[in-house]
């Protein structure tokens, strides 16, 4: 099978080298699409594309007109919404009703940056009375985005966005577990008239594609989102040129419950927060951390909201997918086959649905406590649907077992008192920090990023157009 989902030079092409892999249903473990598998050859073509089309003629479109080319792209993806919902939850194994949102989110995100593309403004500097000094915000010139398979379309919408607003051109490599959603989204922006060559995709592995576009030279800046170690690597690429990053990182953010807290308000949130995607989530609020006088009635209510939830495939629309593939699933058992034998008890799983596919890559939802803090379970990212209780006795051991991990991308911190509020959310060392919610619907406005292993950089909101363009200082001097 011919498949032509690599986007270079406007024009839909297969690999240079023939060659495909297959894309699997994680719902039932069978192939049911083909992609490129692209390699350093269509990187540098895809990135010559991009290079022409900088050059060419999109660093020379106003801000509004740039805008304009997103607001259509915005509107298209809401006309094709159910087709690319359908896809996504089909690709990445998420119920219908998640991916459903992701095509919402999606859609924010070019409308947000289309509003945003004529308002990347400098400013003036006061300097000697005879100067005067501006500082112009300029676009990098051809980006590199390099996206992992949780959430395809919301990421790839909100990079490809981002950048085109702040007019660069781009190359985009997805993850090869799930791009489905991507390749049709960039078919509806070359649709609604996105001039063809200023988005370049490139459908392949990691260590060739990936590799490639990291290391590639006439790549000005690259965005990355995926996994710490990946994110070293792609950083070492790119230091060999010393072009800027962004790194969107993992995360082992804390839900921290104080005995005050709303439990009935939290609980649902709570759950929804590490059940999300199958707890495939970089902000996964995979820690509970609970005051010890109210740990019994908070875990109490976890339990019973854990063992309701039902898992089963995408299309059936449950509460809870499989993961994403046999390597995810292999490695999320691992952690509970470690939890089972360091006796750290189970305390809910939620249950299957009837006639699960046989071959789907599904694994129950399930609760742990109390957990060391000595545990891996404590510390480690598991990336699949499994919560670790932790009780704490004051303030003061939730900010330091919330900070007790290598990771610092979100928190959530659930009290009435709101002093303790913002002193809690002062000492967390993360990116965001949510007061009685959790994880705000996407936050297409909000920046979004990590502290210490999770990464750095912003994207998100209009603080990624800062990380999108380049600063020029002009130094005027007018007598
Ligand atoms: P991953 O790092 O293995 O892959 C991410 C992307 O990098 C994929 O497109 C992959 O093909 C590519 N890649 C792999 N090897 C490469 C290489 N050598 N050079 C260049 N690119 C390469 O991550 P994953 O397993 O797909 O995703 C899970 C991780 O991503 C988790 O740690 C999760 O927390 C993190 N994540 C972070 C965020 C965030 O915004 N902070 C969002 C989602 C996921």
């Amino acid at each position: 099978m011919n498949a032509l989902t690599i986007l270079s030079d406007g024009k839909w092409l297969p690999a240079s080298s023939g060659e495909t892999l297959e894309m699997i249903d994680p719902s039932d473990g069978r192939e049911f699409a083909r992609i490129a598998r692209g390699t350093a050859v269509d990187i540098a073509r895809a990135v010559n594309s991009a290079r022409r089309a900088f050059e060419g003629h999109w660093s020379k479109v106003p801000g509004v007109e740039r805008g304009r080319f997103l607001a259509k792209i915005a509107e298209s993806i809401r006309v094709h919404a159910e087709e690319l919902a359908s896809l996504e939850a089909r690709d990445t194994g998420k119920p219908l009703k998640q991916a459903r949102v992701d095509v919402t989110v999606a859609a924010r995100y070019f409308e947000f940056y289309a509003g945003a593309a004529d308002k990347i403004h400098g400013e003036a500097l006061p300097f000697l009375p005879e100067y005067q000094v501006i500082a112009i915000r300029e676009p990098y010139g051809v980006t590199g985005h390099i996206i992992p398979w949780n959430y395809p379309l919301q990421m790839g919408a909100r990079t490809m966005a981002a950048t085109l607003a702040a007019g660069n051109t781009l190359v985009l490599k997805p993850a090869e577990e799930a791009c489905l959603s991507i390749v049709r989204l960039a078919e509806i922006a070359l649709a609604a008239g996105l001039p063809p060559d200023v988005l370049n995709l490139v459908t392949g592995l990691g260590e060739e594609a990936g590799a490639a576009l990291a290391a590639h030279p006439d790549i000005d800046h690259v965005s990355f989102t995926g996994s710490p170690e990946v994110g070293t690597l792609v950083q070492q690429a790119a230091a060999k040129r010393n072009a800027g990053c962004t790194m969107e990182l993992g995360g082992k953010s804390p839900q921290i419950v104080f005995a005050d807290a709303d439990v009935d308000a939290a609980v649902p949130i709570i759950v929804n927060a590490i059940t999300q995607n199958a707890g495939q989530t970089c902000s996964a609020g995979s820690r509970l951390l609970i005051e010890r006088r109210a740990y019994d009635s908070v875990v109490g209510a976890v339990v019973e909201l854990f063992t309701k939830l039902r898992v089963g495939p995408a299309l059936a629309d449950l509460d809870c997918g499989p993961l994403i593939s046999a390597t995810q699933k292999k490695r999320v058992e691992g952690f509970l086959a470690k939890a089972a034998e360091d006796g750290i008890p189970a305390l809910a799983r939620a249950a299957f649905a009837n006639d699960l596919p046989a071959g789907g890559f599904y694994v129950a939802p399930t609760l742990y406590g109390p957990v060391p803090q000595s545990n891996r379970l404590a510390s480690e990212e598991v990336f699949g649907p499994v919560l670790s209780a932790i009780p704490f006795t004051d303030e003061a051991e939730a900010i330091r077992i919330g900070n007790a991990t290598a990771y610092g991308l979100t928190a959530g911190v659930w009290t009435e008192n709101g002093g303790r509020q913002l002193r809690v959310a002062k000492g967390l060392k993360c990116g965001q920090v949510f007061i009685n919610n959790y994880g705000a619907g996407g936050g297409v406005e909000l920046p979004f990023g990590g502290m210490k292993r999770s990464g750095y950089g912003r994207e998100k909101g209009m603080e990624a157009l800062q990380h999108l363009t380049t600063l020029k200082t002009i130094v005027v001097k007018h007598g």
